[in-house]
């Protein structure tokens, strides 16, 4: 069982006054207080406590300032028989109008439905991009798309989306998953959330390839094809559910007055399920306050959200570190290099003096590595060590070095592959 929170709204009398009810349908919507499936809330409890050891450790600081790119792939899940461009086979113009609307939301950008004045509104400095290269190294447009004879998915069924998933997937450990289909029973997303791995007793994270978003065709993109019209017609949707995917709950946890963890998104009772934008206020702990309807982690219409917080922010950032499958997302869109086969390195610049040696490690899957650099007599000058990474490049701190004739050696696991570097 995995599971994960998410979800979903249930479009209501959708012809007049478009309403939304939350349901939360699944086990990791529970409250801690109200632990019904016993590995769930315990996988939930220990990532808090990940979590929460880890912002303690930054509390000088914020989170790495660093902008994180997240490389996508759009799976476009369709029932066109001609294949063309028609109902569910949405364009690719309206693919690129969410990815547009992801980053409008992660960055606030100024000048777009994304900004916000708020003081405690984040650019959380995360970025989207559709993937420039497929799992075997080829470019690639970032956009899948299969033909199902299915006309509808229930999300909340790990069967259908194991049909999705089936269809098209690509390298969880690499690529942030959206499949995009018509789904059924009133949902309209979904997305799986990261646990902590690196908690004793918590290797296990949610189903490889299944861990994504899924988010219905009639609510992907913006005010393009099939997304014309309606509550959901901003792409906010893609923008929440991603939200879940990085570690962020409800504002309201789930519960009247739960938490979302998160210290500045003030407690409400509950979901925003209202169609306009008008304030909403909770009293949690005889505490009045207004609901922070603008949260993208709230149910409001697509056209009253606007921000992620500070708080936010720094939750999902602490997820992309803490999260090894997160992580490895991360470090793969750095580079986006393929795999190989055999260990490979490649030294550049090369001959070089006072610059820092750069080295392209090329290896399959991701390994831990080490590269040790030594002179004509076989003493070792430099080492340097590397921990689950993809191909990548690392950069070496040699600027300092003698001048000289050298050897570089990188050793994975199971190769060892030696260089001749000269440093003039
Ligand atoms: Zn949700």
């Amino acid at each position: 069982m995995k599971k994960y929170c998410i979800i979903i709204i249930l479009l209501l009398n959708f012809s007049s006054i478009a309403q939304k009810t939350n349901i939360c349908a699944n086990a990791a919507c529970d409250s801690i207080s109200k632990i019904s499936h016993p590995e769930l809330s315990l996988r939930k409890i220990k990532y808090e406590q990940v979590l929460e050891i880890y912002m303690k450790g930054q509390q000088n600081f914020r989170i790495a300032a660093e902008i994180i790119r997240i490389p996508v792939v759009v799976h476009v899940i369709h029932n066109q028989v001609s294949n063309a461009f028609l109902g569910t086979n949405i364009s690719d113009e309206q693919v690129f109008s969410q990815i547009k609307v992801i980053n409008e939301d992660y960055r606030r950008k100024i000048g777009t439905m994304g900004f916000n004045s708020n003081a405690i509104g984040a650019d959380t400095e995360i970025e989207f991009f559709l993937a420039n290269i497929d799992p075997d190294g080829k470019p690639s447009s970032g956009i899948t798309r299969s033909f199902s004879s299915k006309t509808s998915f229930n999300i909340i069924n790990d069967n259908d989306r194991l049909i999705m998933s089936n269809l098209s997937y690509w390298d969880s450990n690499k690529y942030l998953n959206i499949w995009v289909a018509p789904l059924s029973s009133g949902y309209i997303g979904y997305g799986e959330f990261p646990y902590a791995e690196t908690v004793e007793g918590l290797e296990t994270e949610a189903t490889e390839n299944l861990d994504g978003v899924y988010i219905d065709y009639t609510t992907f993109g913006k005010k393009t094809g099939t997304n014309t019209k309606g509550l959901y017609s901003f792409g906010r949707t893609t923008t929440h559910e991603i939200g879940h995917w990085l570690g962020l709950y409800h504002p309201w946890g789930d519960e009247r007055c739960g938490t979302d963890y998160v210290a500045d998104t003030p407690q409400s009772t509950g979901a925003n399920s209202s169609a306009f934008c008008k304030d909403v206020f909770s009293t949690c702990a005889g505490t009045r306050t207004r609901n922070l309807i603008e949260d993208y982690m709230d149910y409001s219409p697509d056209s009253c959200m606007n921000i992620f917080t500070q708080g936010q922010k720094d939750r999902m950032r602490a997820a992309l570190e803490l999260s090894k499958r997160r992580r490895r997302v991360v470090n793969f869109a750095k580079f986006q290099l393929p795999p190989s086969s055999t260990l490979q390195a490649v030294i550049f610049p090369n001959p070089t003096i006072s610059t820092n040696v750069q080295v392209q490690v090329l290896l399959p899957n991701f390994q831990d590595f080490e590269v040790k650099i030594s002179d004509i007599f076989g003493r070792e000058v430099y080492t340097e060590s590397f921990s689950d990474l993809p191909s990548t490049i690392v950069t070496l701190k040699t600027k300092d070095l003698p001048a000289g004739n050298y050897f570089l050696t990188v050793t994975s696991n199971i190769q060892k592959v030696q260089k001749r570097l000269a440093l003039f």
